[in-house]
């Protein structure tokens, strides 16, 4: 190979260091005409005709000359607008060009594969800085709360532990460096960390319902953003409530008197007193809406309803008297209630 290293192309093509393509077509296109063999008159000149296409053919190929920059010192022209995007990036490719600019020149080695060494190694440096570099953005967290139908009717306060997890600071989650295991994260790739966050339950929230509390994800890398966690709301049941979207169920329990004579019964749901009335003459299974007082849907631009249904229960334990009573009002009992029980038609 010719030692095109040793010369100045940019003087052989008469352009400046910071020509561009353009420019360094135009100029080989004159020079060729000019020294052409073919050319009429003196100005024919071999050796200066295979400079100027030595030259061109370097030149005018971006990767060549690139190398060639590097090593003539030349790369601040052209270079450097290549790689300014970077700082860090753009002075270790200046201090490696550099070093390998001496090395070769000190050990006589083959320029060809000094360049070469030159561009594996910026290669394998600037893939591996832009890994370093590169952006993770957590992921969400979700998490199943559970509350009672009047924690999620009333609202409350709740201490929720969460296990945040970060992708390894050190091997930037890919758990390997130089093929052996990240020491950091012991090849898991990530690292976690146990946090207690107190959380706020609005009022009125439903089955099923999210709630969002921005960036307590999982963590993010390099600044990549940090995920959000969602508190996905479970509402337990008891014996008397339980919700079905936005309504409240109620199962309400009275005694075989109240069942007969009616009475009023409070509710105290939602921070607010309700008073059911329970008519004369309810038989079990019978439901009371009370329209307008359940749960709240998302936008609280609306409230579902409370549903009650009766059932007649015995109290555990009768007393002498109460049972005294039963028996008075056993012998009067009337027995149409079932009076076509055993009647086929
Ligand atoms: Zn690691």
């Amino acid at each position: 190979m010719t030692n095109y290293y040793n010369k100045d192309l940019y003087k052989i093509l008469e352009v400046n260091y910071d020509a561009t393509l353009n420019d360094i077509k135009l100029a080989y296109r004159k020079l060729v005409r000019k020294y052409h063999p073919d050319a009429a008159g003196s100005s024919a000149n071999v050796v200066k005709f295979k400079e100027v296409q030595e030259a061109y053919e370097i030149l005018s190929d971006e990767n060549s000359r690139k190398k060639y920059d590097i090593l003539n010192g030349y790369y601040r022209e052209t270079i450097k607008k290549t790689y300014t995007k970077n700082q860090n990036v753009y002075d270790e490719y200046i201090q490696r060009a550099q070093k390998h600019s001496q090395e070769t020149a000190s050990f006589s080695k083959s320029i060809n594969d000094a360049l070469d060494n030159l561009f594996h190694v910026q290669k394998k440096t600037s893939k591996r800085t832009k890994e370093e570099k590169k952006v993770i953005n957590g992921e969400d967290i979700n998490l199943d709360i559970t509350l009672n139908c009047f924690e999620a009717a009333n609202g409350t306060n709740r201490k929720v532990n969460i296990l945040h997890t970060q992708p390894c600071p050190n091997c930037g989650g890919r758990k390997f460096i130089n093929e052996a295991e990240c020491p950091m994260c012991k090849g898991s790739g990530q690292l976690s960390l146990q946090k207690k966050i107190n959380v706020k339950i609005p009022k009125g929230v439903s089955q099923g319902s999210k709630i969002r509390i921005k960036k307590e994800g999982n963590k993010g890398l390099n600044g990549g953003k940090d995920g959000d966690l969602y508190l996905i709301v479970k509402i337990k049941k008891n014996q008397y409530w339980d919700t079905e979207g936005m309504n409240i169920l109620c199962n309400l329990p009275i005694t075989p008197a109240e069942a007969v004579l009616g009475t009023d019964i409070n509710l105290k749901i939602l921070d607010e007193n309700l008073n059911v009335k329970i008519p004369p003459m309810t038989s079990s299974g019978q439901k009371l809406k009370l329209s307008g007082a359940g749960l709240y849907n998302k936008s609280k631009t609306k409230r579902g309803d409370i549903i009650i249904t009766v059932s007649i229960k015995l109290p555990e334990i009768i007393s002498p008297e109460e049972k005294d009573l039963y028996s008075k009002l056993y012998k009067n009992a009337d027995n149409t209630l079932r009076k076509d029980l055993n009647n086929a038609k």
